[in-house]
């Protein structure tokens, strides 16, 4: 049996500048620490905007916080004449563990596609960053192809380009849930959770599927988390705007099943 450590990440969006992203690292690090907070029974990470990252990074680095942290987004090239863009080397440079990769919000206010998000995986890998690959469907994508065709669809698009070792966390988010204070329920991401770990099966192997972590995003908070948590295939969560809250998010992370 694999034991699969639960991951609650936060996804902080535009919001926080570095200033309020060192006050508020900190201050979740004593709240963890208040909590006597054993990092290796959960998981925690920030997402904060690529601003922030280098003072995450010394903060995190000084006073050895248990707070992982990574990017929201990367360039899929890894320099050049890429005017505002972001490498995977330099993300590494400023030690962030993970990348957010195809978040929803990328996908329609950016356009991009599942190749573009393909290529991103792969320079992801490529820097040994742990991309978290986001996917979801809309409620139109729901209403006409039911609830796992579109998010298994855009997994293995994602998937095209890597190997049977890699080393991955999926994050299931409907589209219709993000930000919108109308969660999944449970059952609904256990099912659709439950879909994407057998077409990891399929295109990875069992031993990539067993490993790896499939996190629920979508208006998760402290009074919802437990109820996800109880589901076999959902190993955490992708929090947004609950990730904000300082009292909120110690909450999402202190679950009790
Ligand atoms: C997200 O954007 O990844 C997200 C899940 O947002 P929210 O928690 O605000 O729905």
């Amino acid at each position: 049996v694999v034991n699969r450590v639960p991951l609650i990440a936060g996804n902080w969006k535009m919001n926080l500048d570095h200033l309020q992203a060192i006050a508020f690292v900190q201050k979740l690090a004593w709240s963890l620490a208040d909590a006597k907070h054993d990092a290796a029974s959960v998981e925690v990470a920030v997402f904060p905007p690529f601003t922030d990252l280098r003072s995450v990074q010394t903060l995190v680095s000084a006073d050895k916080l248990p707070i992982a942290f990574g990017a929201q987004d990367l360039s899929e090239h890894d320099s050049g004449a890429y005017t505002g863009e972001i490498s995977g080397a330099f993300l590494k440079a400023l030690e962030c563990g993970y990348v957010l990769i195809g978040h929803s919000e990328r996908r329609t206010l950016h356009a991009e596609s599942d190749e573009q998000v393909a290529a991103k995986v792969t320079a992801a890998l490529k820097h040994n960053l742990v991309p978290i690959i986001c996917v979801g469907e809309t409620s139109e994508d729901l209403e006409k192809h039911g609830p796992s065709a579109v998010p298994v669809a855009q997994l293995r698009a994602a998937l095209s380009g890597i190997s049977a070792t890699a080393d991955i966390v999926v994050a299931y988010e409907p589209v219709w849930a993000i930000g919108s204070g109308q969660a999944a329920t449970p059952e609904q991401a256990e099912q659709v959770a439950a879909a994407l770990r057998a077409e990891l099966r399929e295109t990875l192997g069992e031993d990539v599927a067993a490993k790896t972590r499939i996190l629920y995003g979508g208006s998760v908070k402290a009074a919802n988390i437990a109820g996800f948590m109880r589901e076999p295939n959902v190993d955490g969560a992708l929090v947004g705007g609950a990730s904000l809250d300082l009292n909120e998010f110690s909450s999402i992370v202190r679950y009790q099943k």
